[in-house]
């Protein structure tokens, strides 16, 4: 069990100096002897994820993300003295508009989470615990309490302005940036989303998202151009294209997109979708796959099981959770925060830019499922998409402690999934980003024994073909 530990600086400046660090590597692949070496002066659970990222199969796309995230953090801590303000996003929120202003520089709360927990030694522990410290309820979503908190130290940077925009789909997340905002002094920048997903719904969705656009012109002191718009829209579409590419290729058995991918496309989604490096990084993650597609050795890999995590997954110990599920054949689709369904941008004019954005908008990640009138429906209809579109034996649910809206509709979900494709959905207890809450020894346990003596079976009658861990 990890020593708790005081906080001396915030998450932001640790996990900026970590990804520089990072960055410094030469530009060429390194090799298994040198990162070795890396892992060895790294402390512990830094170096369970880089030995992870660093593998020599992925590391292309890998070290394509990390410059990526590397940027992101850059372009934050020096935003200021370029003449730039900051907008803290949640992650539902896509950043291409905000990239398409000159003066404005988004970075996404629950990317710096995730990031701290992913390259920092005691992961985000610190700041959660702050958080509990001052009296907040352990029902917040730490995807989110993680970050806020540290900012809540006053040791941290903080943003210019937040963009509110999970009114609607997670009532726990926008009430965290809320309180940030209040107490911090903060402006906040509402985007509504009413729980109707009919026309009226969009229609007022759509006026509250121009309403939003005024409001960031007045932070940015500049208006929205329409040259700027094309400019990301152009190169929004690119990753529009590559994340199809990739989706096309999971339909292949053995999948030849590694699970990991996953973290790598929702992070570019969040952060860097209209961007180059987001760009440069699903080109990478295209390449790697493609290339698995082709390679005999690969093919020839069994497949015990095609799971998919129903919404958030863990993100704590990737030798034990990715690496391990790889070693055991179990191929892991990710999990539903790469849901997001974008689409090609109309480069016509402003209006027609705009309406795709506001549509992305609308569509994406927990807006799309956890905003939907009825969530069981909303959540059941993409999940059982997605099984049919990759032919999936098996699915599970996290159980994320703090999430108690998708608690609420997980019965219904699990029913209505298993109603509709005949795949069981497996319920676990944990949190995504906080490891003492289960073990992962404990997930790896149950996940092993779900595929064995459930969906082995079911595999087996649907595909003729036995196969057991
Ligand atoms: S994981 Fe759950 S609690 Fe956290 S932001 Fe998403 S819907 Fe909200």
């Amino acid at each position: 069990m990890p020593q708790k530990k005081k906080i001396d600086d915030g998450l932001f400046n640790r996990t900026y100096s970590m990804f520089q660090l990072l960055r410094r590597l030469p530009d060429r692949h390194i090799s298994e002897e040198e990162v070795a070496g890396l892992i060895g002066v790294l402390p512990p659970d830094s170096a369970n994820s880089l030995q992870s990222f660093f593998k020599p199969s992925i590391q292309q796309a890998s070290r394509a993300f990390i410059a990526m995230i590397g940027t992101v953090l850059e372009e934050t801590r020096h935003a200021r003295e370029r003449g730039k303000k900051v907008v803290l996003l949640p992650f539902n929120f896509p950043p291409e508009i905000v990239h398409s202003f000159n003066n404005l520089a988004p970075v996404t709360t629950e990317l710096l989470s995730t990031a701290a927990t992913v390259v920092l030694e005691g992961q985000g522990e610190r700041y959660w615990d702050y958080v509990l410290g001052l009296g907040l309820p352990d029902h917040l979503c730490s995807a989110n309490a993680i970050e806020l908190g540290s900012m809540l130290s006053g040791m941290d940077y903080e943003p210019d302005a937040i963009i509110s925009g999970c009114v609607g789909s997670c009532d726990v997340n926008a009430k965290s940036h809320e309180f940030v905002s209040l107490l911090l002094d903060l402006p906040q920048i509402p985007l509504e989303k009413p729980t109707m997903d009919f026309s009226d719904g969009f229609k007022y969705f759509r006026n509250s998202y121009y309403k939003m656009i005024g409001l960031l012109e007045e932070l940015a002191g500049e208006e929205l151009k329409e040259e700027n718009l094309r400019e990301v829209s152009i190169k929004a579409n690119r990753c529009t294209e590559l994340y199809y590419d990739l989706w096309e290729m999971k339909k292949h058995v053995p999948n030849p997109v590694p699970g990991i991918f996953s973290l790598l496309i929702c992070g570019t989604r969040f952060a860097m979708w209209g961007r180059d490096e987001g760009i440069r990084t699903l080109e990478q993650c295209v390449e790697v796959s493609r290339n698995n597609l082709e390679s005999a050795a690969y093919r020839s890999r069994e497949e015990i099981a095609r799971i998919v995590w129903v919404y958030l997954s863990y993100y704590y110990d990737f030798l034990n959770f990715y690496d391990w599920m790889e070693e055991k054949g179990i191929s892991n689709f990710g999990d539903a925060l790469q849901l997001a369904f974008p689409q090609t941008i109309d480069l016509s004019s402003k209006e027609t830019m705009l309406d795709a954005m506001i549509e992305m908008a609308w569509n994406n990640v927990m807006t799309r499922q956890m905003g939907a009138s009825s969530m069981a429906r909303g959540w059941t209809d993409d999940i059982v998409y997605v099984i049919k579109e990759f032919g999936l034996d098996g699915c599970v649910y996290c159980g994320h402690h703090s999430c108690k809206q998708t608690w609420s509709a997980f019965t219904v979900t699990r029913n209505e999934v298993l109603k509709k494709t005949g795949v069981p959905i497996l319920g676990l207890q944990g949190d995504s980003w906080i490891r003492s809450m289960t073990p992962i020894g404990v997930i790896q346990e149950e996940l092993e024994q779900f595929i064995n003596n459930v969906v082995a079976g079911k595999r087996r009658r649907r595909r003729g073909k036995a196969s057991v861990l």
